[in-house]
């Protein structure tokens, strides 16, 4: 058996044409777009490009988008400054400030200065709080969870009851997916286990599993003989093995692989995404979802 391929490529298409036919409906009946700023402090390469991907994707479904860049020798002082201005300013529904700051500036209290109703991330404690009471009170689910969770409904993959096995518990991806399935609701309603680094014997765990989702960070952790035929097996390991020349640019890129033996899975595996072009690209899509989001709350139609 040859599993279904699960293509973020391909889902970060028909959401993004989603989002900029709503933005061109909210426009004409409001006159307002989702307003989207980026702060970037210094001038880190990395940063840089994920800055740039970010502010591509807000310019092409039609955000107002502002890359507001400051020198790296900025004060903390000066930099909860600039949050507070753009937290009081209207045409301003998402916040985000890249990752990492500069030694000298402490990045917890960078980020809970952002409006908890434009923390567009969702790492703030509010927004923590309120995924973890679920519902109507959820505003901005992080980027990569919802993603998965996304991922795993437009594949048609039946949660409700479903064993989902997480492996790995980080506060951006770990604990928030598996927070996010054992909700009662649609796209969820699982039977959630988490494993880790203190498991016992994880491949008891992962055998058990009807959706399978690993974020561990280590490349093929996930044994072929781990995975329950027919499981739907979402990857979010992103691990750089190696180095090769792209054939489009020549210029040298970075070999990607999942935590799982994608090849020896996919025989198994019911569904399963790929590394790269599974979950990757899926993060600054729910980026752009949930700055939408943020305007039709801010216009009392969320
Ligand atoms: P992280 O903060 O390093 O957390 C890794 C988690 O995996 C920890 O909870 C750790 O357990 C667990 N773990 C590590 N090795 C393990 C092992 N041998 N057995 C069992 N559990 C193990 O990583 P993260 O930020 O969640 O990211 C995980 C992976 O996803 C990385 O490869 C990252 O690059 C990728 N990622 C991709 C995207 C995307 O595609 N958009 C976004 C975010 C992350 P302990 O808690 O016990 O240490």
């Amino acid at each position: 058996m040859t599993a279904k391929l699960i293509l973020g490529t391909e889902i970060r298409e028909q959401i993004l044409e989603e989002i900029t036919a709503e933005v061109k409906a909210l426009k004409e009946e409001y006159g307002k777009v989702p307003g989207l700023v980026t702060i970037l402090v210094g001038a880190n390469p990395a940063s840089i490009s994920y800055v740039t991907l970010k502010i591509q994707t807000a310019h092409r479904v039609g955000f107002k988008e502002v890359q507001d860049s400051q020198p790296v020798d900025i004060s903390e002082a000066d930099l909860l400054a600039l949050i507070d201005k753009y937290n009081k300013d209207d045409s301003i529904n998402g916040i985000l400030v890249q990752l990492p700051l500069p030694k000298h500036i402490n990045e917890k209290k960078v980020l809970n200065a952002i409006d908890p109703d434009k923390d567009v991330d969702g790492f703030h404690p509010v927004n923590v709080g309120r995924l973890m009471i679920g519902g109507s009170e959820v505003k901005f689910p992080p980027c990569t969870p919802a993603g998965i969770q996304e991922m795993i409904v437009r594949a048609g993959v039946e949660t409700k009851g479903a064993e989902v096995v997480v492996v790995g518990r980080s506060n951006i991806v770990g604990k928030p997916i598996a927070n996010m399935m054992l909700q009662k609701g649609p796209g969820a309603n699982a039977t959630v286990t988490v494993v880790h680094t203190g498991t016992k014997n994880m491949e008891a765990h992962c055998k058990r599993a009807d959706i399978l989702i690993v974020a561990a960070g280590v490349p093929g952790l996930v044994k072929p003989e781990w995975i329950k035929p027919g499981a739907c097996v979402i990857d979010v390991g992103v691990n750089r093995v190696g180095e090769k020349v792209s054939e489009k640019t020549g210029k040298k890129i970075a070999i990607l692989k999942g935590d799982v033996d994608f090849d020896a899975a996919k025989e198994i595996a019911g569904s399963i995404t790929p590394v790269p072009g599974g979950v990757g690209p899926m993060t600054i899509t729910m980026l752009m979802k949930n700055t939408l989001k943020s305007m039709k709350f801010q216009l009392g139609i969320g």
